[in-house]
């Protein structure tokens, strides 16, 4: 049946493959989760349950598709870090972003009664979007991870002293806006400090920094942390390919709430962009 009539229209589909020696990052995002977050009673400004729910299916992905070699998640969204020689699916951009997407909603609907027992899930069921970009150097990718904790951060300084406004000084909503309207950080920690008595650095740091998972080669024994690039798929032998997928799928998976702004986590961990 390959070269029926029909065969043609094949061609109307668009090449999507992203070029070689290219990171991948798949980030994917929550469909309408400010609508979700009062619907299942999420607490303001960080719901515990909910983080620790994307962390959970985000551990999933990473444990499912070996070529990821990290992820950053906050908020209702994730970043998955594909090694720049990953060959999954022909790097084709659709089929990572789909997968991806697609593992993370099912893990998050199917593992949401062990972090919710009081809430039923009901439709519309949470769903998660998700996009393919290529980053071409390490340098690069290292800046995209820290825009978006250098995001969590700010949205959660912001947040924390915005709800805190609301709760415990029982303003409005649009009265804590205004008076937070062209606020520096500083101005922010000093409303925290002074009216709430709350260190701002001492808030849980899965808030402030947000969630890193990587395999972590650390426990690596025989021959010590080999580079990923060793298992560039199109020059290694069959076996040499699935020796390294062994190697990935042994790997620690570790689940962090640490700065990637900055070179300590890198330096202290190279094999991971290896
Ligand atoms: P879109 O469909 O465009 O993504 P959205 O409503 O999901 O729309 P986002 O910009 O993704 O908008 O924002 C996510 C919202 O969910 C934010 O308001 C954020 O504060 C909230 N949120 C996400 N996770 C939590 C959590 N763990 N606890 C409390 N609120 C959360
Ligand atoms: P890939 O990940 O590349 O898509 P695949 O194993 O899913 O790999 P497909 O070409 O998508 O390969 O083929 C789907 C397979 O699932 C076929 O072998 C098909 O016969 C089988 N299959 C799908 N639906 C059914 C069904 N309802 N009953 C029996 N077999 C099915
Ligand atoms: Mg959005
Ligand atoms: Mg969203
Ligand atoms: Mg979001
Ligand atoms: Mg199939």
């Amino acid at each position: 049946m390959a070269n029926s009539e029909f065969e043609y229209v094949r061609g109307f589909e668009q090449q999507d493959a992203i070029p070689p020696s290219n990171w991948i990052v798949v980030r994917i995002d929550g469909r309408g989760f400010s609508k979700l977050c009062e619907k299942y009673n999420f607490e303001k400004p960080n719901d515990q349950r909910a983080l620790d729910l994307m962390n959970a299916a985000a551990t999933e992905v990473v444990r499912s598709l070996v070529d990821v070699v990290l992820a950053y998640g906050q908020s209702d969204e994730y970043s998955f870090v594909f090694h720049e020689s990953a060959n999954l699916f022909e790097r084709r951009a659709a089929k990572l972003a789909t997968t991806v997407a697609t593992t993370f909603t099912a893990e998050y609907c199917l593992q949401w009664r062990s972090f919710f027992p009081d809430e039923e899930l009901t439709r519309p069921y949470p769903t998660f979007d998700g996009r393919c970009v290529a980053y071409p150097k390490r340098k690069i990718l290292k800046d995209y991870l820290a825009w978006r904790q250098a995001d969590c951060h700010i949205n959660n300084l912001y947040n924390t002293t915005f709800w805190n406004l609301v709760q415990r000084n029982d303003m409005s909503g649009y009265a804590a806006e205004e008076a937070l309207k062209g606020s520096l950080a500083g101005d922010k920690n000093e409303i925290l400090f002074s009216q709430f008595g709350i260190n701002y650095n001492n808030e849980p740091a899965v808030w402030r920094k947000g969630t890193v998972i990587y395999r972590a080669y650390d426990d690596e024994t025989e021959s010590g942390p080999q580079p990923h690039s060793k298992g560039a798929i199109n020059r290694d032998s069959k076996s040499q390919i699935e020796k390294e997928k062994k190697r990935r799928q042994k790997a620690r998976i570790a689940v962090e709430y640490v700065d990637i702004i900055g070179d300590a986590f890198w330096d202290a961990r190279p094999y991971i962009l290896a």
